[in-house]
């Protein structure tokens, strides 16, 4: 059988906000021209360098920040390891002196405004996210490479497979839904242990829990940092930060000195249904109002559904019932949810611009209900009809933010996810997967074939939907 090879080190990736595709992907994009431009021995030859940006990502990279990540990954700054309190001051740096040096090392003269072309109505034929970059050399030669931002931080060069991944001989490969059922039955482990094992192939088991818990460390630091975090978004929408004041109000003044203090004041704090509500909120909201500041986040599947599996796995840690010590139920989450991620990048897609949002906070919703599901002791049946429920539930969902930013209706948006997630796995766990008239692959293809017929309006453009009924100039919905 023919499938490509994903772990769950692609679907969760440390990186910086507001958008997988148009901000992780065009940086990463960038790195790889440069990693060109060094292996030909010809960076300290470059004159100059020029990006044109189509279709999706000219039409929203202002908002979504691709120009700022291909000017930092020319720059040769790595998404994982900037100071984020750089960003914004090299940005200017850059703009001021029309100088940018590549890749840390070679100075060269870079005017973003001239250098940087939005070509709104081009678009390239392979993917609606597009990018080329342009060096000339000393010599006049020109050096030209062309990338595609597929989602979730995905990059293809031109030519390129889209698998990009050495082909490994996984133990259990999967490609559906059916695939991945049938090695349940036929070893009698369950999802998480069959990541596990696929895992296993790509490095040593306890490098795969150490980088698991890290995913982690870094998503509940973003959460920990959003519900601190007061003021207002960038980006002219005027969009006011909520989680903050939600969690101060959630608290009742409760003093607390760190992020392992403060679960321990939420989890005093009681389980009542709109306690717990209000709280699942606030971790989506504080996740992705880091990520629309340019904020650390983990993609999950994407940059804009950031919030979802952050909420959902604190839910569950805090209010869930499950068994094994926190760091197992923690790895057993991420093995799990990143493999119906996968799932859904194979069959459909995870970008917006090629299904609109039921790709993005359609999957990261389906994804924790099934991880949810199998935590609180779910068969592998349950789980995935839990992720069945999940996307059933967002087809159709339309991707149209306001000013071409991630901050409405997709901050938001991850709190309605995690919610759906949530219900979506209780639905599950009362139900016998026999009665079930919908498999989750015959979800899958309906998405598929739905982000197909939707209008390329829906689809991550800014050209229709919200973004074009809301004027720019009013607060927060
Ligand atoms: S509307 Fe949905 S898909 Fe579009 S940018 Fe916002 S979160 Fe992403």
């Amino acid at each position: 059988m023919s499938y490509e090879p994903i772990s769950v080190f692609d679907i969760f990736k440390i990186g910086v906000g507001p958008s997988s595709s148009h901000t992780l992907g065009p940086w990463r994009a960038a790195q790889r021209f440069l990693q060109t431009l060094q292996s030909r021995n010809l960076l300290f030859e470059v004159k100059d360098v020029k990006v044109l940006l189509y279709g999706s990502l000219a039409k929203t990279g202002i908002g979504h920040g691709t120009d700022i990540a291909v000017q930092l990954g020319l720059s040769g700054d790595d998404p994982v390891t900037i100071d984020i309190t750089h960003i914004q001051p090299k940005i200017n740096d850059i703009a001021a002196m029309n100088r940018l040096v590549l890749s840390g090392l070679h100075e060269i003269e870079f005017d973003p405004r001239e250098d940087i072309e939005f070509l709104v109505s081009e678009k390239l034929p392979f993917h609606p996210n597009a990018l080329s970059f342009l060096a000339t050399l000393k010599n006049d030669e020109a050096i030209a490479e062309t990338y595609y931002s597929i989602g979730g931080g995905f990059v293809v060069k031109e030519g390129e497979s889209v698998t990009g991944r050495v082909q490994a001989q996984l133990p259990f490969p999967v490609n559906t839904s059916d695939d991945l059922l049938h090695w349940c039955i036929k070893t009698g482990l369950s999802i998480h242990e069959i990541v596990l094992e696929n895992e296993n192939t790509w490095r040593p088991e306890q490098q795969t829990r150490d980088g698991l818990l890290d995913i982690w460390r870094v998503m509940k630091e973003c959460m920990y940092n959003g519900c601190h975090a007061e003021g207002t978004l960038p980006g002219g929408l005027n969009v006011r930060r909520r989680a903050a004041g939600l969690n101060k109000k959630l608290l009742h003044g409760i003093t607390y000195s760190d992020s392992s203090t403060w679960v321990d004041a939420i989890k005093g704090g009681g389980n009542g249904f709109n306690y717990i509500l209000d709280w699942v909120s606030c971790f989506a909201l504080a996740v992705n109002e880091q990520n629309a500041s340019f904020g650390r986040v983990v993609t999950a599947p994407t940059n804009g559904a950031a919030g979802v599996i952050p909420a959902v796995l604190q839910y569950f840690l805090l209010f869930g019932e499950g068994s094994g010590s926190e760091e197992d139920r923690i790895i057993r989450f991420l093995l799990t949810s990143a493999e119906m991620g996968s799932i859904f990048k194979k069959g459909a897609t995870i970008s917006a611009a090629m299904g609109g949002c039921q790709a993005e906070i359609g999957v990261s919703s389906a994804m924790a209900a099934a991880a949810l599901t199998e935590g609180m002791g779910g068969s592998q049946r349950q789980a995935m009809m839990a992720a069945e429920i999940a996307m059933e539930h967002h087809l159709g969902m339309t991707c149209d933010p306001i000013g071409g930013l991630v901050q409405v209706p997709c901050i938001e948006r991850n709190t309605m996810g995690a919610i759906k997630a949530i219900t979506a796995s209780q639905l599950a766990m009362q139900s016998t997967p026999d009665f079930a008239k919908v498999s989750l692959d015959a979800v899958i293809k309906t998405m598929w074939d739905t982000a197909q017929d939707m209008s390329q309006k829906y689809k991550e453009t800014a050209d229709g939907g919200l973004a074009i009924n809301v004027p720019l100039s009013l607060p927060e919905c």
